[in-house]
């Protein structure tokens, strides 16, 4: 077997979050934001077999990241990291899991699972301790970076000219200002410790694009404030006039909240 990082983001939206990454010794969701069942369809519609995951990193305890953690965790035996708040935040949602399955995996540092370096960047969220990755094996690397109200300095320094990137588009802005939600969510969405918007998105992809990233997708959609094509027409629109070669120098991805996207080896 070919000693590399493949990737599949088996489902990206604000209803439920799930990346899968698999290499020779090491396979593993990043969050588990739906049921049990869909991930295991999902995993079988890229031709995977769930029954050989072996682990779950958890970003933060909102639903659509954790929803299935606790009966995967249970049904397959993974081991599942988060860091000391998270854990307590999402105990009483996820039931029980047996302690030697429970991990501790801190803010900012770098652990080894596996062969994988996997490195843990915080970010600005309405969560109790909110986490996101960066990826990195055999010299690849990938990162995940939603639910942030914005990308500061040092989250850039971290993310890089990685080799791919999942960035957040939640909304456009002018679609959540005019939409349905009541006020209050609409202020908690645009906040700094809410969502960001395909400008945002946008923006911080302009910082983070190098001449090693080859791969982008956009994600985490808001299904009321969002869609497809607009989110991927608006972070085109802004990459090309930032001068970077959208569909030459990088691939541009859409993410669905239903369907994997193929395994793409990194
Ligand atoms: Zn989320
Ligand atoms: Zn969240």
């Amino acid at each position: 077997m070919n000693d590399v990082m493949q990737v599949s983001i088996l489902a990206s939206s604000s209803q439920g979050n799930s990346l899968f990454i698999k290499t020779p010794k090491q396979q593993l969701l990043i969050d588990a934001g739906l049921s049990g069942k869909k991930i295991k369809n999902l995993l079988t519609s890229i031709g995977q077999d769930i029954t050989q995951l072996d682990s779950i990193l958890v970003t933060h305890e909102h639903s659509d990241h954790i929803r299935g953690v606790g009966v995967l965790a249970r049904r397959y035996g993974l081991d599942v990291y988060a860091n000391q708040k998270t854990w307590q935040a999402m105990a009483p949602k996820i039931g029980q899991i047996p302690p030697k399955q429970k991990h501790l995996l801190a803010a900012n540092t770098v652990f080894n699972l596996g062969g994988i370096d996997v490195e843990s960047f915080s970010v600005s969220h309405d969560a109790i301790d909110p986490q996101f990755y960066n990826i990195h094996y055999a010299g690849k690397s990938f990162v995940d970076l939603t639910d942030t109200g914005y990308v500061s300095d040092r989250m850039k320094y971290i993310i890089q000219n990685a080799d791919a990137i999942l960035m957040e588009c939640n909304h456009d802005l002018q679609m959540l200002r005019d939409g349905c939600y009541p006020w209050s969510l609409k202020q908690r969405i645009i906040s700094d410790e809410g969502h960001l918007s395909n400008h945002d998105g946008a923006q911080a992809l302009i910082d983070v694009i190098g001449n090693r990233t080859q791969q982008v997708f956009l994600g985490h959609l808001s299904p009321e404030n969002n869609y497809k094509t607009l989110a991927h027409q608006t972070v085109a629109q802004i990459l090309m006039a930032a001068d970077l070669g959208v569909d030459y120098d990088f691939t541009l991805h859409d993410t669905d909240p239903q369907q994997a996207t193929k395994l793409l080896t990194i």
